[in-house]
């Protein structure tokens, strides 16, 4: 029984506060000591942050970094198999690029005789946004591929999180790695409004898209420049169109494009009053960008880009209202987080590369497949998300070990749905088997990542 009264709830029949009844904090000024102590130091032109003891926020089984494709399937796959899973990000909704970079397309999913060929957990998320009005267009019609809504997404992965007994931290950035005294990962370092605090666990998933965390921590990787986009929606739209080499590797129709060459790199400018393909918003669609090549690390060059960026999208929409179908169209919404391709690649067990893909090699570590896209549907081994010096952690999504050319396909969202779903699985089997990542049983991983739904071949 609750009553409200002007000033808020309260417990029916009395003045109490419905907030302290369910022992929440009490609203209003509280006591509090400053626990902020050793902050950075300026001396002699140097600044230099003193050591400090850290707080402990958690710990847990699998650590997941990063709540993006690759992040929230690592987490679901580990937590359906007991672990205890703690999923941090640091923007306040998960999804990554496919939510809040507003990616909306889901390819490649089909090979070349259109069989859907990943399938597992980014299926069954897939599933649940078919149940939602507006949430998803063009299922299952190979070869064109499903567009999603971007707020339909967060609302099924928030659900997908709620109900699964994952631990969640949103707004919370990974900063550094906790090493042990013989070099492995013991966890994560983040900092949120709460702090700078720690996180211990047996493994973890970096799933940041960068490689934060390995790098943190010391695996050997490649650094690489893409191309930076900014991604946009604009509504009021009876017209669509696709721009050639400004849209991913696309040739002008919503199918996957076989063979396309990527090309890397469009000026800023290179929108012309385009306005983008249908999403299941009505009237609304989603316009994606090339972008020039940039340095994602470098934060100088990237906040410039992004203001650059929403200059342009303005521009953009100025020159897309002269067009019949799209005179009164409006910014429905510019992407909250920049279009990073690529920036860090793990040096792995294994780097995956191109003519492996091209020559359709198979691998005893097969975890799953990727669509039919550049190249035929190619085989993604385990070993390519093991870090080939680093113990405890396991890579997935877009920063796993593969060479550049690959890696295009390999950073696509169905794609980190496979990599992310087995490093959960690995992860997990990790600890109930009391070995490192790279000792994990394959057939035990493949038998699991099988009944998980996931397709092996
Ligand atoms: C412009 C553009 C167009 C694209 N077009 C397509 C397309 O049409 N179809 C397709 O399938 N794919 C497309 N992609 C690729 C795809 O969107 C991404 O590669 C994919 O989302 C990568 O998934 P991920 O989980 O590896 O990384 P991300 O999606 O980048 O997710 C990483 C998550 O980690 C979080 N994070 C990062 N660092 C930290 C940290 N230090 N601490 C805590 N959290 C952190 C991020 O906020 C994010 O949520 C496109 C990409 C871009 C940029």
């Amino acid at each position: 029984m609750r009553s409200i009264t002007a000033g808020g709830l309260f417990l029916a029949g009395t003045m109490t506060p419905l907030s302290l009844a369910l022992g929440a904090p009490a609203r209003g000024p509280q006591k509090q000591v400053n626990t902020v102590r050793n902050p950075a130091t300026l001396n002699n032109g140097k600044v230099t942050q003193p050591a400090r003891e850290l707080s402990i926020l958690r710990s847990t089984g699998v650590l997941v970094v990063g709540g993006g494709p690759a992040g929230t399937a690592a987490a679901l796959a580990a937590r359906r198999l007991g672990a205890d899973v703690t999923l941090v990000e640091r923007y306040g909704y998960l999804g990554g690029l496919a939510t809040g970079g507003l990616v909306l397309a889901i390819f490649p999913l089909y090979d070349k005789s259109n069989r859907q060929v990943i399938l597992g957990v980014g299926e069954e998320m897939m599933r649940r946004l078919d149940k939602i009005k507006f949430g998803i267009i063009e299922r299952g019609k190979a070869p064109v591929y499903p567009t999603v809504d971007a707020e339909a997404f967060k609302y099924v992965l928030a659900e997908m999180i709620l109900e699964s007994g994952i631990h969640p931290y949103l707004n919370c950035w990974g900063v550094d790695a906790i090493i042990d005294a013989r070099g492995a990962v013991r966890g994560a370092v983040f900092e949120s409004k709460s702090g700078r605090q720690a996180i211990l666990a047996d493994i973890v998933v970096d799933a940041s898209g960068d490689g934060d965390i390995y790098a943190a921590a010391g695996a050997p990787f490649e650094k690489v420049i893409d191309s930076v986009g900014l991604v946009s929606r604009i509504g009021n739209v009876d017209i669509e169109d696709l721009a050639g080499e400004n849209f991913e590797h696309q040739t002008g129709t919503r199918t996957q494009s076989k063979g396309a060459k990527p090309t890397r790199g469009m000026p800023v400018s290179a929108l012309q009053g385009n306005v983008g393909s249908p999403t299941p918003a009505p009237h609304t669609n989603w316009l994606n960008m090339k972008g020039p090549i940039a340095d994602a690390l470098d934060v100088a060059e990237i906040s410039m880009l992004e203001l650059k960026h929403r200059q342009a999208l303005w521009k953009n929409l100025e020159r897309a209202r002269k067009r019949p179908g799209a005179e009164n169209a409006f910014m429905a919404e510019t992407a909250p987080q920049m279009g990073v391709r690529l920036s860090r690649l793990l040096a792995g067990v294994k780097k995956l590369t191109m003519n492996e893909a091209k020559a359709g090699t198979k691998f005893k570590d097969v975890i799953g497949y990727s669509g039919d896209y550049m190249t035929p549907a190619f085989q993604i081994p385990y070993s390519c998300l093991v870090p080939a010096k680093l113990e405890n952690l396991l890579a997935a999504g877009r920063c796993v070990s593969a060479d550049f050319e690959l890696a295009d396909t390999l950073r696509l969202i169905p794609i980190c749905w496979v990599t992310g779903q087995a490093a959960g699985v690995a992860a997990a089997i990790s600890i109930q088997d009391k070995c490192k990542p790279r000792q994990v049983n394959v057939a035990k991983l493949q038998k699991i990542l099988r009944q998980q739904g996931a397709y092996l071949g």
